[in-house]
């Protein structure tokens, strides 16, 4: 027996069981490793939300088994409208022919992606429902430090455990998250679709809003404000924001704000660190890189992450190295991510006027520079 089985017959210690610690253990398991998924929530707070997965998140489901899972439970988004307040359409990009029928891009429901990616997660032998409260490591083995004082010690840790990770807190001491340069929050929804036919963002003087429809009836609704936040009790003020805005979007609009207890208030925040990983714990998904939204690269990230950690943990025969080799590994695409990102947030902030002469071209020449490095897995 080699090194490399003695240690990955110890199961793996993944904190977080989001879509980056539900894949990482996925992963794994199709190259016969197993792992220990902690999750402290029963129910991920955002599950009742929809998520765009853009083509390179397809080719990784595709890569984790579950090609027919996404086109039975996918919406096709084949293209994308960008338009003014007033409606006028600023720039169409057709992302049927930008993605391969195998890498058509999806709308899905965000529980059934959790599910999806969870479905081979024993709950009795891989899943634990504790909250990680801390982590250490020596030379041999990390350890996860559980709320109810229980030690768990594996030969790596995966820090999967999001935009506030535990696990990256204990690495690297006191880092935050910092608010993205886009917008400092934005409010999700869904909503029944007022006549949307694909992918459409509006945008205005006071925020933006994308429709994305997730089925022939319903539509994933996603609100960011320019300059201003509103609270999460001033929900009247979003009526006021929009109120120049096409009637498609005031319907959607009023019927999630008669909703409220369905409207997901929550943060953009950004992860930006040159290292996730140090010894025998290694931080993927949102834990290392978490980015505005703009181009819907969190979830196929975080997927691509575990697609190669799970490759260089089963070729490795030094388990320990493997954070470094997974650095060089995913940091340049992230780094690609995150840029493409700071550019098109420079040009949402911009003032109306300009914004709206200058979409028409930086709009396409944005979409083919920050995909098509993306489209080549
Ligand atoms: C407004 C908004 C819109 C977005 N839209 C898109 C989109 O359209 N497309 C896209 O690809 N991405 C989108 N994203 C990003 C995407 O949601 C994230 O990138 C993705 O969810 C990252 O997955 P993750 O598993 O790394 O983190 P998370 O989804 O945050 O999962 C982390 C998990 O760890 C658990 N956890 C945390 N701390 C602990 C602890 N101490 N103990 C135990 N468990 C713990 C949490 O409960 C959670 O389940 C959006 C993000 C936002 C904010």
């Amino acid at each position: 027996m080699d090194d490399m089985t003695v240690e990955t017959s110890q199961p793996l210690l993944i904190a977080g069981g989001g879509i980056a610690g539900l894949a990482t253990s996925l992963a794994l398991k199709q190259r016969g490793i197993e792992s220990i998924v902690i999750e402290h929530r029963s129910l991920a707070a955002d599950a009742g939300l929809a998520i765009n997965l853009p083509g390179n998140a397809i080719a990784a489901l595709e890569n984790l088994g579950l090609h027919a899972d996404i086109d039975r439970l996918g919406h096709p988004v084949r293209r994308r409208e960008y338009r003014a307040q007033d409606d006028r359409v600023l720039a169409v990009i057709d992302e049927d022919a930008f993605w391969s029928d195998a890498m058509r891009p999806r709308a899905v429901r965000r529980a059934d992606l959790i599910a999806m990616l969870g479905a081979h997660l024993d709950a009795s032998a891989n899943r634990l429902n504790r909250s990680v409260k801390g982590v250490r490591q020596d030379a041999a083995t990390a350890y996860i430090q559980l709320d109810n004082g229980d030690e768990l010690s594996a030969p790596l840790l995966v820090g999967a455990d999001g935009v506030r990770s535990t696990v990256r807190q204990a690495l690297m001491g006191t880092t935050h998250a910092s608010a993205s340069r886009l917008a400092s929050a934005s409010w999700r929804f869904m909503a029944p679709n007022p006549g949307v036919d694909g992918w459409t963002l509006w945008t205005g003087k006071r925020g933006m809003i994308l429709l994305l429809p997730v089925d022939d009836r319903t539509v994933y609704g996603w609100v960011a404000l320019a300059s201003e936040d509103v609270g999460a009790t001033e929900l009247q003020k979003l009526h006021d924001v929009f109120k120049d805005f096409p009637e498609r979007v005031r319907t959607a609009l009023s019927w999630a704000l008669a909703h409220p207890d369905d409207l997901y208030h929550s943060p953009i925040e950004e992860v930006r660190f040159d290292r996730w990983s140090e010894g025998r714990v290694v931080l993927l998904g949102d834990a290392a890189h978490a980015t505005a939204p703009v181009w819907a690269q969190g979830a196929a990230l975080a997927m691509e992450d575990a697609v190669a950690l799970a490759r260089l943990v089963a070729e490795s025969d030094d388990i320990a190295g493997v954070g470094r080799r997974f650095e060089d590994a995913r940091q340049s695409r992230v780094r690609h991510v995150q840029a493409m990102t700071d550019r098109l947030a420079k040009t949402a902030r911009l003032p109306y006027g300009l914004r709206r002469l200058m979409m028409p071209f930086v709009v396409p020449r944005s979409y083919r520079a920050t995909y098509d490095p993306l489209r080549r897995i």
